[in-house]
């Protein structure tokens, strides 16, 4: 805070709140308020009928609450005196901010992330620990749709979808937090919710899978994994846009080593992509970070000359699009550490081809 010039710390909605305190604040219209001054104590201002919620940690911040009728703004307004700039959520709900600006009209608010990201960006042994414990569990859930384990002909996305869904709780998430099931051509849609769309022999499906494992203190660290499997052998085309697709990751995660800059470890990514003609269909960038959100900083991105530390978790799922024909990408996690890039998740990275 005070090499980035902030008097205070406004954190609300989102997850720099419950990283930093262990609380959670409900995603609803009642506000929750950690005040951090860069001298003094910590508070958190809570909705008297959320109060329960809350492990009080009075080493860590005096909780004050309030009750519906008051004015929770006013709350938090009265801690403010004297200050110039505070730093506040990236989530907090635009809401608060307006109101906050009304209430303390010389104000000067900032992005709390600029605070918390490289903070939160790298990763201790205990993070890493529950990363890795979440990775390998959704290996084993694509490790098994890779074997043939799990029926896709004749089903709807959203049945497999929800049917991944339940696996992931089975395997030791508490939270699901998206499963994408994209065949066919639907799979050129980077982000495509899975639907209606019957999966049919000759085709191929996109799985990209994440949910949070609970972690230290009960703070939840996030999975994230893609994998592609063919219903029967692939149409020469699609083969050979997944090898590239297959070397640009090899690729990107080579690159992944401490002291890269991140837009490097995109760069290399891509090169591959480009070199092979298909640079027009790779249209995000290589990788995000991931930890307590399924994406945070760092980004793999072009601009980002953020050089990798050990302990940046991130992702390099790099992808090819072709609108209206298919699609595929080859996502792992990957910790930067002195002795280079490790890859989180484990399992076959190759073009698993299944039985119709
Ligand atoms: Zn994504
Ligand atoms: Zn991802
Ligand atoms: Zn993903």
């Amino acid at each position: 805070m005070v090499d980035r010039g902030v008097d205070v710390l406004l954190l609300s909605v989102g997850a720099d709140l419950p990283y930093f305190c262990g609380y959670e604040a409900m995603p609803l219209e009642r506000l929750t308020m950690l005040v951090v001054p860069r001298d003094g104590d910590a508070t958190l201002v809570v909705p008297h009928l959320e109060a329960p919620r809350v492990a009080e940690r009075p080493d860590v911040f005096e909780m004050v609450t309030w009750r519906d009728g008051e004015d929770p703004i006013a709350l938090v307004a009265d801690r403010l005196a004297g200050v110039g700039t505070a730093a506040v959520g990236d989530q907090m709900w635009a809401g608060f901010a307006v109101d906050l600006l009304a209430a303390c009209p010389t104000l000067t608010l900032t992005r709390a992330s600029d605070v918390t990201a490289p903070i939160r960006m790298v990763k201790d042994a205990a993070e890493i620990a529950v990363l890795r414990d979440a990775a390998a569990a959704v290996d084993r859930i694509l490790a098994d749709v890779q074997a043939g384990g799990m029926p896709l002909v004749g089903r709807t996305e959203a049945d497999v979808a929800a049917q991944i869904a339940r696996r992931i709780i089975d395997e030791g998430h508490q939270r699901v937090n998206f499963t994408i099931v994209a065949s066919g051509p639907n799979a050129a849609s980077p982000h495509h919710e899975a639907g209606e769309r019957i999966i049919r022999a000759g085709e191929s499906v996109l799985f990209d899978i994440g949910g949070t494992m609970a972690g230290p203190d009960g703070v939840g660290y996030c999975s994230d994994i893609t994998r592609c499997v063919h219903i029967g052998p692939p149409a020469d085309g699609f083969a050979e846009l997944y090898e590239v697709l297959y070397a640009s990751h090899a690729a990107g995660v080579a690159a992944a080593t401490v002291g890269t800059p991140c837009a490097d470890v995109d760069a290399a990514a891509r090169r591959v992509i480009d070199d092979a003609g298909y640079g027009e269909f790779f249209v995000h960038r290589t990788g995000h970070g991931i930890g307590v959100e399924a994406h945070e900083h760092p980004n793999m991105v072009a601009g980002n000359d953020l050089p990798l530390v050990a302990g940046h978790a991130f992702s390099v799922e790099p992808g090819i699009y072709v609108p209206g024909v298919w699609g595929a990408r080859l996502e792992d996690i990957v910790v930067a550490t002195d002795a280079g890039p490790e890859p989180l998740n484990r399992i076959d990275h190759g073009l698993a081809v299944v039985d119709a």
